[in-house]
């Protein structure tokens, strides 16, 4: 058999460098059950990161399997060329939970994919290229998406198809920004976004933003801030596209979608997705009201996008995660880990803050002299693994520590993974002790 180490030198000799991995011994994970997964050598995992958000309701979801394995030994054809039950059934089904008024849905394969048909379509409708985005955001690696990304970790090109500007109102520990109140934090967000444009000629085209930032850290933008730039946006005719990969699908608890923590804010014009409705299948998508999505005048196709296996999961997933309130499971078990995070945190200096809304957790580590500490997430990393326990890492400054699992997480489970994740910090916290602040340089997480 051949061995992870062995898989690892393959891996490096085959791919891209810069498509990296996490842990010393990177990890082959063979399967998975419910909230946990098996690594090739037999260990098993309470996993706190599904795979980057993607495993929304559980693993090898029973529900899901069949719908896959019915779909596929039906027929595996897929164009948008035929009428498509399962795609269909599952736009009618997204449209209606968007809020978008006169709603129409097209489905791509990924996230990337999905910003990108929005940013085609928000750039149509305006005849603009210029699109606001937030700093330290991201949205993807393709031409397109790389140029509204924000966090140069993940933007690794300078040029782009868009002029992008970006305007402040993701991570809050930015500079100035770090101090102020809610209240003072918006204002000035605004003030930002209104001198931004008054520099332009006018026609911005869209402004595309995370409700809460993922790869950015599980950022905590003050309820409000949205509606704030709304009212900005539409006094200048500019759209608003909410980039809800991470934030759909009732992952922050108290909403179905990130934008809805802003009230009044919505609903947006366009709103994309990806990951979680897949439960690990691809599937990305744009939703727009009619007039927006059908501004394009020429004939298009997705040939995979929509296609019926996907379809048919996301469909049996959907299913699942409202028949059995996911959400409300996320707002009382994140509840309750969130609360467990912070008492840790009120006893490890390293632990700067820990924020978050649902099981869209970030646990943001810091030096005794308060600055970004990236070598101890990369410690408590390592270490919860050790202990069993997988988390994901990202933030500006690679120093954020990511929770976000399965949707259907137990109370018992919760408390296991906080057991475990409180060793990981406190070892971490020992381990940085004795580090020159100079060698803490280390990069970011996965997307
Ligand atoms: N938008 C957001 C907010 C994301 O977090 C990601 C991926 N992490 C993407 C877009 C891109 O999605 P994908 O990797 O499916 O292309």
């Amino acid at each position: 058999m051949t061995t992870p180490a062995s898989l690892h030198a393959r891996h490096q000799a085959v791919m891209p460098d810069w498509l990296s991995l996490y842990y010393e011994r990177p990890l082959e994970l063979t399967h998975g059950e419910g909230r946990h997964v098996w690594d090739a050598e037999g260990n098993r995992y309470l996993d706190f990161f599904g795979g980057i958000l993607t495993t929304m309701t559980a693993h090898a979801l029973p529900e899901v399997t069949k719908a896959v394995s019915d779909q596929a030994a039906r027929i595996l054809h897929t164009s948008t060329l035929y009428l498509n039950r399962p795609m269909i059934d599952l736009a009618e089904r997204i449209a209606q939970l968007s809020g978008i008024p006169d709603a129409r849905v097209f489905f791509t394969t990924s996230g990337t994919e999905a910003n990108d048909a929005a940013l085609l379509l928000a750039t149509s409708y305006r005849r603009s290229n210029q699109v606001l985005a937030l700093r330290n955001s991201y949205h993807g690696r393709s031409f397109a998406s790389i140029g509204i990304t924000g966090n140069s970790r993940w933007s690794p090109t300078s040029l782009s198809p868009l002029q992008t500007l970006y305007v402040h109102g993701g991570v809050r520990t930015d500079g100035p920004y770090a101090h102020l109140t809610d209240a003072q934090y918006i204002a000035a967000c605004v003030a930002d976004l209104t001198d931004m444009l008054s520099q332009t000629h006018g026609n911005v085209a869209a402004l595309i933003a995370e409700p809460v930032q993922g790869v950015g850290g599980f950022t905590n933008p003050p309820d409000g801030l949205l509606a704030a730039f709304r009212e900005v946006l539409e006094a200048h005719g500019i759209l608003w596209i909410t980039d809800e990969v991470q934030t759909g699908w009732g992952r922050t608890g108290e909403h179905f979608w990130g934008w809805q923590a802003h009230g009044r804010a919505g609903p947006p014009d366009l709103l994309t997705f990806a990951k979680g409705i897949g439960n690990g299948m691809s599937i990305g998508g744009v939703v727009a009201r009619a007039s927006v999505m059908n501004c394009l005048d020429a004939n298009s196709i997705s040939t995979f996008g929509g296609s019926p296996v996907t379809m048919a999961a996301g469909l049996a997933n959907l299913t699942y995660l409202l028949e059995h309130d996911l959400q409300g499971n996320a707002r009382r078990v994140g509840g309750l880990l969130i609360e467990r995070l912070r008492a840790v945190a009120a006893q490890l200096p390293v632990v700067r803050e820990v924020r978050g809304r649902g099981l869209m957790i970030g646990v943001e580590l810091v030096h005794a002299d308060g600055s970004p500490s990236p070598r101890a997430a990369t410690i408590a990393l390592e270490r919860a693994r050790e202990r069993g326990l997988l988390v994901g890492k990202g933030g500006r400054d690679g120093n954020v520590l990511r929770v976000a699992p399965p949707l259907s997480l137990t109370i018992a489970e919760a408390e296991e993974g906080a057991d475990h994740l409180e060793d990981a910090l406190r070892q971490a916290q020992t381990e940085i002790g004795g580090l020159d602040d100079s060698r803490d340089m280390e990069g970011g997480g996965q997307p």
